[in-house]
């Protein structure tokens, strides 16, 4: 028996042979004196058959795995297409006289070192989506076959990566989990074999060795294990623990349309996270009540430029408009930290964590904010839109912005534009300094939403994008949760409602918590909508509330 490691990104787990992904090997030719029309009219003729055959792979994901999985064909059905990609191509076939498979090699590899590079992991993983594109393209230029698995039943399919176009090709009912050397959490296959249900392990690197071919294997797409020749004993060990995981899998199914009520009926509701338009129909598809954070700073940090007023408009009313009339609270432009744009040509700053981010940086660019506060406003007319201002310290920060907000709305009224009547503004409290002067903030807007993610950074003193810190960065620490039991005070006392939309409010363990502390709103990733109903649905807080109460009075939290 041999167990290797990687990364659990697909959870559920998967027992059979495994079979590593064929790929069909595409030679390409490179010629510098290549005749320019010809090989341009070669390139359009691959475009059109490669978005084609897009066309005709989104309806198969559609069928098989939903309109998620679907978007990501027409997503990349727009890269075959994409403006920039398409010059960049020409001008190394009209310009340098390329063959038209060097030039798309080479805008391929350039476009995706591109998105490789980006500080973000959501548009990192974008850089395998160009290179799939690009490759489908160079299939139909030179006539090789797709590729497949040579398995004479169902498998685990290993391969060093595997593109979303490669999974969703691949006959789902032969498919017992995948298994690769290379990829990310965030990368599509992972996405695509979540929403497939399908068990997947990322990232085991060159432990995934050819000789495991056509042997047993067991996959944990939950721990990340990949276990080869498992013995009798851990083969039975696993199956139950599949067993069980589908016996959960079931039970969260049924809890689709089922209201998020603990034993005693108390409610919460649970929204979602999310970075893109893209990214909805798995809200709707997980029975989320509604958008609880859309990080539009993501629309900033994919572009060459910052997004105008008519592309931000187009987002937020293509949101509004898919969630049906439930409710979208969209974040500001939190830029700056972690998240950073080459085109704002800020000066470096020795600690950007503490710098200009966020509403601070709205602050200080008001042409920049007041181009998204007109998009915001405008697609308020389409939906349930509320606003809310990201890195907040104190209220005078408050009060401009609110200020920038009239302006906005005033100027779009006198322009005629229809606006919602009232768009409700709110701000993430994910400062101490914003803890601590929630009374007063309360007083200056329509709700709050705890970014517990930041409120431990900057409450622990610990880099939040430092693994090194390890146990030092703790969510569950007693000083962060009592500022959050002294913001949902201050906001209940204020008579408005306290959200949380951190990465802590999916966390299990802590739903209790939240319970006991009366917050309003849980905002999590889509995948975690249920198994949280479910945690709620098991709370009886007529048992649960006064012992958390009490162990938070004294501290009693893991001091
Ligand atoms: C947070 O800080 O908890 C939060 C939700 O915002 P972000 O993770 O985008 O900084
Ligand atoms: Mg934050």
């Amino acid at each position: 028996m041999i167990t290797v490691q990687g990364k659990g990104v697909s959870a559920g787990v998967g027992i059979g042979p495994l079979y590593f992904y064929q790929r069909a090997k595409t030679t390409i030719t490179r010629a510098t004196d290549a005749d320019p029309e010809a090989e341009w009219a070669r390139f359009k003729g691959a475009q059109t058959a490669a978005i084609e055959q897009l066309g005709a792979l989104a309806e198969t994901a559609r069928a098989d795995a939903g309109d998620e999985a679907a978007l990501l064909f027409e997503t990349h059905q727009m890269m075959a297409e994409d403006l920039d990609y398409e010059e960049a191509v020409e001008a190394l076939v009209r310009g340098q006289h390329l063959n038209a498979e060097a030039a798309v090699a080479d805008t391929a590899a350039r476009f995706a070192a591109m998105f490789a590079a980006m500080d973000d992991a959501y548009m990192q993983a974008r850089a395998a989506d160009v290179r799939d594109v690009s490759r489908r393209i160079l299939r139909a230029l030179t006539g090789t076959a797709e590729g497949g698995i040579d398995a004479p039943g169902p498998a685990l399919v290993a391969a060093d990566d595997l593109a979303p176009s490669e999974t969703v090709q691949l006959d789902k009912a032969k498919i017992l989990g995948f298994v690769t050397a290379g990829g990310s959490a965030s990368s599509h296959t992972a996405i695509l074999a979540r929403t497939m249900g399908i068990p997947a392990v990322v990232g085991v690197g060159g432990a995934l060795k050819p000789e495991f071919e056509g042997r047993t294997a067991i996959i944990d797409g939950t721990t990340g294990a990949v276990i080869i020749d498992p013995d009798d004993e851990t083969r039975a060990r696993m199956e139950k623990k599949r067993e069980e995981q589908l016996r959960l899998q079931r039970l969260l199914e049924s809890l689709k349309g089922q209201e998020n009520v603990t034993k005693d009926g108390r409610t919460v509701r649970i929204y979602c996270n999310i970075a893109a338009p893209e990214d909805v129909p798995a809200v709707l598809a997980a029975d989320g009540g509604g958008i609880g954070l859309f990080r539009s700073e993501f629309l900033y940090l994919g572009a060459a430029e910052a997004p105008g007023e008519e592309e931000q408009f187009l987002a937020y009313k293509r949101v509004l408009e898919a969630m049906d009339g439930r409710e979208v609270i969209i974040r500001t432009c939190d830029i700056g930290a972690d998240k950073n744009v080459g085109y704002f040509d800020l000066p470096k700053e020795e600690n950007p964590a503490l710098g200009l981010r966020g509403l601070r940086l709205c602050l200080a660019k008001p042409a920049l904010f007041r181009t998204q506060l007109r998009a915001l406003y405008r697609a308020s007319a389409y939906g349930r839109l509320a606003i809310m201002l990201p890195m907040v310290t104190g209220v005078w920060e408050v009060r401009e912005a609110k200020k920038l907000c009239e302006a906005a709305v005033a100027e779009l009224k006198a322009e005629g534009i229809p606006i919602a009547e009232k768009v409700p503004l709110g701000i993430m409290i994910e400062t101490p300094a914003a803890a601590l002067m929630s009374d007063r903030l309360a007083a200056e807007v329509d709700f709050f939403s705890c970014g517990t993610n930041d409120l431990t950074q900057y409450t622990l003193a610990c880099d939040r994008q430092n693994n090194d810190l390890g146990r030092f960065y703790d969510p569950h620490h007693p000083a962060v949760l009592r500022l959050l039991k002294l913001v949902a005070d201050n906001a209940h006392r204020a008579g408005i409602w306290v959200g949380v939309c951190g990465e802590l409010a999916a966390d299990l363990e802590m739903t209790e918590t939240f319970l006991a502390l009366g917050i309003d709103e849980l905002s999590v990733p889509p995948r975690s909508v249920l198994p949280l109903r479910n945690a709620v649905r098991m709370t009886d807080t007529r048992e649960s509330a006064p012992r958390i109460l009490a162990d938070l009075a004294a501290s009693r939290h893991r001091i």
